[in-house]
């Protein structure tokens, strides 16, 4: 379940659904997803679905976190320090952490932050700072970021986050009540405009205001 040839029929559904940076697809080839979710969903980790990993919340679907990966990546500025907002699993961050050399994450719920930072610890990541905290503030002693992406979706995209953006720097968030679709900010390098890119439908948990212990 675990093989190798598991994990290269993943990479290859990602391929056919047209994720095409060689990174991120050998970064998701190479990164052990069943370590992310309990041992019972183990058998799964390797399915292009999201799936659960308690308290209401869930593991991104494969495809989701290779193509906002891939945004940020794409967006072509550079990304020395990036902030992470909803760590969850800690699988998004691994892979990130994998990518970049700086990356900064909050939760907002204390139990799974805890899980997330054994598992990267485990898999000896350790250019990954964690912060439990309400992300929709983003982590103003640390910002401005050079990149920004959100696993979880407000209605409205927070102004903080937008404050923190370096000049140059992308958020890459879903964004929406009922409807989402994913967005591609980014912030002028010369001026304090941001330019908006709206891309595809998807569908997140939302962005929620305030932690849980
Ligand atoms: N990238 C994660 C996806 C987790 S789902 C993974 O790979 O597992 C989104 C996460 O965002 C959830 O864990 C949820 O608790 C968290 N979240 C929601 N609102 C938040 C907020 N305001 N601040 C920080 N995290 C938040």
């Amino acid at each position: 379940m675990t093989s190798l040839r598991t994990r290269e029929r993943l990479v290859q559904r990602l391929i056919e659904q047209g994720v095409s940076d060689y990174q991120v697809l050998d970064v998701m080839r190479n990164t052990p997803r069943h370590l992310f979710v309990d041992e019972a969903l183990a058998h799964r980790a390797y399915e292009d679905t999201a799936l659960p990993i308690g308290h209401g919340q869930t593991l991104s679907q494969p495809y989701i976190v290779a193509r906002m990966t891939e945004i940020l990546l794409g967006a072509g500025g550079k990304l020395d320090k990036v902030l992470e907002v909803g760590t969850g699993s800690g699988y998004q961050t691994s892979i990130l952490a994998q990518l970049l050399p700086r990356i900064y994450s909050v939760e907002r719920i204390k139990p799974l932050q805890d899980k997330a930072r054994d598992r990267l610890r485990l898999l000896g990541l350790n250019n990954v700072q964690l912060r439990h905290a309400d992300g929709g503030f983003g982590w103003p002693e640390v910002g401005p970021f050079d990149g920004i992406l959100s696993a979880a979706a407000p209605a409205v995209v927070p102004e903080e986050l937008l404050a923190q953006l370096a000049p140059g720097g992308v958020l890459v968030i879903p964004v929406g009540a009922r409807e989402q679709h994913l967005h591609m900010i980014i912030r002028d390098d010369s001026s304090d405009k941001f330019i908006t890119q709206i891309l595809e439908p998807v569908k997140f948990v939302p962005l929620v205001p305030g932690i849980t212990r």
